[in-house]
């Protein structure tokens, strides 16, 4: 038995270790600024000298910048899926965007990173681009929106419901459409006016609703979505708070506000990143002003690599080159398609101005967290979820992530990373590829034939007749992934291919 004075004494000390601890520093608060289609080579603190984002550089300065950071997969709802739950978005058979029609594809009694912050009684709020769908089947965007952000965790939303190259064009706030009106309603068999840029896409407005639509300006979502985001902190500071601020910037359509047109020397595309950056800005600012920045993990990141479709094409004529040396582009399982920027700052815990090569994903978000706010987490949640806070705060000598399961537009292009090693079990990017550079031509052969990037498996925008049919690459003798080695290495593809089919059938299984 123990001595009974010195169970009580420790008992004292840990009582009051509690105590100090508790009013020595407050549980951090946690920003996650998501920003949407930015490529790994669009900020100047990634290399882009095209545009200027003394924001973001600062950010970078005053905090950490990943080099090997990737979204788990290079399409925007299964990124988001990835960031949320800690869960493959391929587990659950996502891989594509979804639009109007799609209800909440989150169930609502899987565990999220909002409800990881609510246990730990921080207040939690989304703001921006939700893309998860709402309802149980299909969205009411008549009625309640339910479930939806608010029955993931989140106990505050605003923002756009789906995306902002897509209806319905209109904000959204926690339940509702802002501005829906019994008497106005939307009319899902009219057709109402349509930009321009839809049209040619073949994608029309849902008619009725004037009032709701006549609140949405496209010029002026950036400027919204960055005020409520101010407004959210100011109004949440005196408690621990967590906001999952996710941009519209900088999808296409590349719409800034007038302030920030011609401001770049890459056209529409780069104003819409000078228009990004100010966002940061304001927010940082914010957590200045209010005394916040000490006390807050400010992440931000991208939920998949830059795009070349007209805007993107028009930029990189201009010397801006997306996703900087990288091969391929947003939807391919190429390096383009899903490393991103990184950077993490939090004074005091992060060293300034510091750089990692650690391999980390958007999906790694839930067990941080976790691990920040001191809790566990249970077998059935965030499966695929690495904490990386020993990468964010030091430098750990040893990879966190031996691995890491990226998937592409296409489901035969679900890839795996291993220590250099980046295996694609088919050929080409598995982007979602147009026959031609037309009004929206995506990622694949004719994006990069545009771009002209090198490939040993291309030719003049095809693949050879005699390429492999899986690739291989080192990425540390190779990172422009221009040689596939397959053929020098197939014992290393096979060892490969073999562990993703295990993950693939550890399914639920944290790994
Ligand atoms: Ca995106």
């Amino acid at each position: 038995m123990k001595h009974p004075s010195k169970v009580h004494s420790a008992l004292l000390a840990s009582y009051f270790f509690m105590i100090v601890s508790a009013t020595a520093q407050r549980a951090p608060n946690v920003v996650v600024i998501f920003a949407d289609d930015l490529g790994y080579g669009d900020t100047s603190c990634y290399g882009a000298t095209k545009v200027r984002t003394p924001h973001i550089d600062q950010l970078a300065s005053e905090g950490r910048r990943f080099t090997d950071a990737h979204a788990a997969s290079a399409v925007c709802t299964p990124s988001r899926y990835c960031l949320l739950t800690g869960e493959y978005a391929f587990r659950e058979d996502y891989w594509a965007p979804i639009f109007l029609k799609v209800g909440l594809i989150v169930d609502p009694n899987q565990t999220t990173v909002a409800d990881v912050m609510k246990r730990s009684g921080y207040n939690t709020a989304c703001i921006g681009k939700w893309h998860l769908g709402f309802g149980e089947e299909t969205p009411n965007w008549n009625g309640e929106l339910k479930p939806g952000p608010l029955e993931l965790g989140f106990d505050y939303y605003f923002g756009i419901p789906v995306v902002n190259s897509h209806p319905p064009f209109v904000y959204v706030e926690n339940h509702h459409v802002v501005g829906i009106d019994p008497n106005d309603p939307f009319v899902n068999d009219e057709v109402a006016d349509t930009p321009i840029h839809l049209e040619k896409m073949g994608i029309n407005q849902i008619g009725g609703a004037k009032a709701a639509h006549s609140l949405y300006d496209d010029t002026y979502v950036g400027t919204t979505l960055a005020g409520k985001a101010v407004s959210w902190i100011k109004e949440k500071k005196d408690n621990p708070f967590f906001l999952y601020f996710a941009t519209t910037n900088i999808h296409h359509p590349f719409t800034p506000h007038p302030q920030f047109q011609g401001t770049s020397q890459a056209g529409r595309y780069g104003d819409f990143i000078h228009e990004l950056d100010w966002i940061v800005g304001e927010v940082t600012q914010t957590l200045e002003e209010e005394g916040l920045a000490e006390n807050t993990l400010v992440i931000f990141t991208s939920d998949n690599g830059g795009m070349i479709n007209l805007g993107g094409q028009e930029a990189w004529k201009r010397g801006h080159n997306q996703n900087g040396d990288l091969l391929g582009f947003k939807f391919d399982a190429w390096e383009g398609g899903h490393r991103v920027p990184f950077i993490a700052r939090w004074p005091g815990n992060i060293p300034a101005g510091s750089v990692s090569d650690q391999l980390v994903s958007n999906v790694d978000l839930i067990a941080t967290l976790t691990a920040l706010t001191n809790q566990e987490l249970s077998d059935n949640e965030g499966p695929d979820s690495f904490n990386i806070l020993p990468a964010l705060t030091g430098q750990p000598k040893k990879p966190i992530r031996d691995h890491l399961v990226l998937s592409a537009f296409r489901k035969t292009h679900l890839s795996l990373r291993e220590g250099d090693w980046m295996y694609i079990p088919a050929q080409a990017g598995g982007g979602f590829s147009s026959p031609e550079l037309g009004t929206h031509g995506f990622g694949g052969f004719p994006a990069v034939n545009f771009a002209g990037q090198k490939n040993s498996d291309m030719e003049n925008g095809n693949i050879k007749l005699e390429a492999p049919k899986e690739q291989l690459y080192n990425l540390r003798e190779d990172f422009r992934q221009t040689n596939n080695v397959i053929r020098d290495h197939p014992e290393i593809a096979e060892a490969m291919k073999r562990h993703l089919d295990e993950i693939r059938e550890a399914n639920g299984t944290r790994l």
